[in-house]
Order: structure tokens, then C-alpha cells, then sequence
């Protein structure tokens, strides 16, 4: 591979024939067995002997490790489900891997396009999914969770980039995963904390991204919500539902309903889950004669990538025009928000109640998003190749 690619300057770039299995001697009654490692160094590159399917086993590293003392965390979040023949697959894994270079190179991490393929890593990844399929139930909405980190691992307690990562992938079964009787969430909005600001990192998957928010998801816990909903300035801009993109779905008055999301500015994470929603709601909306969402053919859609402000949320609840608010993600896939308090306000005024219907609490248009969703990714339907099998 290093001689279809230049400029690697002898270095061994991240490559996944180099790949090695360390067999793992008992496998465990419990969690998974395996992680991928990778360790590189800015001298010799992905070390060739280091680009391992291992046991899942601590990491050594030297406490003046970059990512220790500054945080030089970033990571990302797929899941892989069984398809109706029993094999594995995962939802446009590309698109992880693209936002993965992203949040490295945010954080100054290696990763120049001749050292770090990110298919080159996918087949990796694709590698330990089959590794570990047999943890995957076949349950409904039950995947492998996958969770690809890297880590400044500079030696040094200097201030400054770290020239030395290790790249790891964990993974973990998992079901369903808010399991509130409603199935539905509750947000408490506002107070002094923001997650994120223009010119800030709250569009990458950066680690210190979220160890801040979890003062403010203590107090929104203490009042009895499930989540934060994050604020941003004077006009109180909603930005996003704890760690998941936010949907509102509100009346217009000339017929039909407006499908409004926060646009990505900046301040908003990328979600892989809203943009193969708002994909989906585009095609509908462009033919619904196709019946590609099996949404009633009466009310048209309309898509809004545009600010939206508490305010106008709260008049949208109280003239009875918001009809549905929900929350995407990987880990939820749809999730129905179902109560917003507002904790600028004493009483914790309730700033929206929205009505929920049957199931998981959600309206029309979010339960029309999981049940593609979650079809396309359990190999049922086809939509664009998105769901990809792992060999
Ligand atoms: C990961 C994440 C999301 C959801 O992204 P998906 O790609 O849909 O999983 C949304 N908001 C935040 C803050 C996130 O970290």
C-alpha cells in the first residue's frame, strides 16, 4: 500500500491489510471480547506490529499524556444490526469515519490524508463487527454499539498538539435506549449553561465537549427531566436535546406542516440520524406520491433548516400548532420529547406539553422516520446503499 502512497516518508500509514488477530484464549460469558488498537507514532508511523484485533485489555499510557492533561479526546458513535439473514451491518459507516478525520483534525491529531484512510479503518472496524456479530440480538432496535476513540498520547506535559495518538474501537450490545414507561423524554431548558457558541467546537465529536454538560444535566435531573435542552443567547436559540439533534413539527396556516431543525452553523452537531432524516423528508416531500414515508398523504411537508427559538416554541405549544418535537440520534434513533421546562421561570413553567400519541409517544412524522430508520438499518428495506454489510 505505502508505494500507491506517496509522501508517507517511510512511515507505515494506517493500513488494513497490516491488520493482525490476536485470538483471544477465553471468550467471555459477558460484554464483548475484542477491541481494534492502533498506536501512532510521528516517527514510524501506525506501527505495523500495533494495528491489532486484541482482547479487551487496559491501556498503558504515560500520565503526561497529552490527552490527560488537554483532553485531545475525540470519538464516534455507530451501531451495527443484524439483518433478517443474521449478518451484520452497519448505516453509512462513511459518513462516521469522515466526521472522525473531522474531530481529529479539530484537535490537531494525526491524521494526514497519506497516513490516515478512513476506509482503510472502516475495514478494520468491519473486521471486529464480525469479530463480536454474536453478540448482536436479533431483537427489534437491539445493535452493537461501536464506539471508535482517539487519543493524544504525547509523552509531555508541554502545552501544544500531540503528535502521538492511539486510535481504539470498543464495542458493547445494546437495546433500546430510553426506557421510560411514556417512551418519551422530558427537556429542561435554559439556565446559565451553553453547550456550545459560534466559533466554538460544538459541530465536532470532541470528548471535552461533553464533560461540561454534565453539571447541568445533574440540575435538570434534580428537577425531574430526563435531558437538557441547550440554549444559545438573548433570543434563547434552541440548539440541541441533551447529546441529540432537536425536530420540531408545527402547523402552517396555509395547510400542511412545517418540519423544523437548528441548521449547522457551528454550534450544532452534524448528526448522521438528522441528515438521513431530513434525506428522507426531502424525497418525500419532492414526490409523496411515492409513499416513501407512509406518512397520510394529506398534510405536505415542508423542511426547515432555520433558528428556533424558545419563544416561538412556546406560542407554537400554546396555540395548539406543535404538533410533534423529537430528538435524534444514534443512540435513540427517534425519541419523542414530550415536556419542556423552562428553568429561567420559578414555577418550572412548562413551556410545551406536547401530545403524544400511541407506542413510543411519537407523532406521525417522528414515528415515520423510526420505522424507516430502523428498517433500513436492520437490511429490511434499501435506501440509497446506506445500510452496508460488514464481511
Ligand atoms: C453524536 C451526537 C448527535 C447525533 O449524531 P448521530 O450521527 O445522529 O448519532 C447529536 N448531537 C450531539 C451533541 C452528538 O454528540
Amino acid at each position: 500500500m505505502s508505494s500507491t502512497v506517496p509522501k508517507t516518508n517511510g512511515k507505515v500509514p494506517l493500513d488494513a491489510s497490516l491488520l493482525t488477530i490476536e485470538v483471544a484464549g477465553t471468550l467471555k460469558p459477558i460484554k464483548t471480547d475484542y477491541m481494534l488498537v492502533m498506536t501512532f507514532d510521528p516517527l514510524t508511523g501506525w506501527s505495523a506490529r500495533n494495528q491489532t484485533l486484541c482482547a479487551v485489555s487496559a491501556l498503558a499510557l504515560d500520565p503526561a499524556s497529552n490527552c490527560f492533561q488537554y483532553c485531545t479526546n475525540v470519538f464516534e458513535g455507530m451501531k451495527a444490526f443484524l439483518d433478517p439473514d443474521g449478518k451484520p451491518r452497519m448505516f453509512r459507516p462513511e459518513q462516521n469515519m469522515a466526521r472522525l478525520v473531522t474531530s481529529a483534525a479539530r484537535m490537531a491529531l494525526p491524521c494526514v490524508p497519506a497516513m490516515f484512510d478512513p476506509d482503510a479503518l472502516l475495514v478494520c472496524i468491519n473486521k471486529l463487527v464480525s469479530l463480536e456479530a454474536r453478540w448482536i440480538s436479533a431483537l427489534p432496535d437491539h445493535a452493537l454499539y461501536i464506539r471508535p476513540t482517539m487519543i493524544g498520547t504525547k509523552p509531555s506535559i508541554k502545552v501544544g498538539a500531540s503528535d502521538h495518538a492511539t486510535l481504539y474501537v470498543i464495542v458493547t450490545p445494546v437495546g433500546p435506549y430510553f426506557q421510560s414507561s411514556s417512551g418519551g423524554v422530558s427537556l429542561l431548558a435554559g439556565g446559565e449553561h451553553v453547550r456550545s457558541w459560534p466559533g466554538g467546537t460544538g459541530g465536532f465529536k470532541l470528548g471535552p465537549n461533553y464533560s461540561p454538560g454534565f453539571v447541568p444535566q445533574r440540575i435538570a435531573s434534580d428537577f425531574g427531566y430526563d435531558q437538557v435542552l441547550w440554549l444559545l443567547g438573548e433570543e434563547k436559540q434552541i440548539t440541541e436535546a441533551g447529546a441529540m439533534n432537536f425536530f420540531a413539527v408545527i402547523e402552517r396556516e396555509e395547510g400542511g406542516v412545517n418540519v423544523v431543525t437548528p441548521p449547522l452553523d457551528g454550534t450544532i452537531l452534524p448528526g448522521i440520524t438528522r441528515d438521513s432524516a431530513l434525506v428522507l423528508l426531502r424525497a418525500h416531500a419532492a414526490d409523496p406520491a411515492k409513499q416513501l414515508l407512509a406518512l397520510s398523504g394529506s398534510k405536505p411537508v415542508y423542511i426547515e433548516e432555520r433558528v428556533l427559538t424558545v419563544p416561538e416554541l412556546a406560542a407554537a405549544a400554546a396555540s395548539g400548532t406543535l404538533l410533534e418535537c423529537f430528538g435524534t440520534g444514534t443512540a435513540v434513533l427517534v425519541v419523542a420529547i414530550e415536556r419542556i421546562g423552562d428553568v429561567a421561570d420559578p414555577a418550572l413553567k412548562t413551556i410545551a406539553d406536547i401530545g403524544t400519541s400511541a407506542g413510543r409517544g411519537l407523532g406521525p412524522v417522528g414515528q415515520t422516520l423510526w420505522d424507516k430508520l430502523l428498517a433500513v438499518k436492520e437490511g429490511r428495506e434499501d435506501f440509497h446503499g446506506w445500510s452496508v454489510l460488514c464481511e
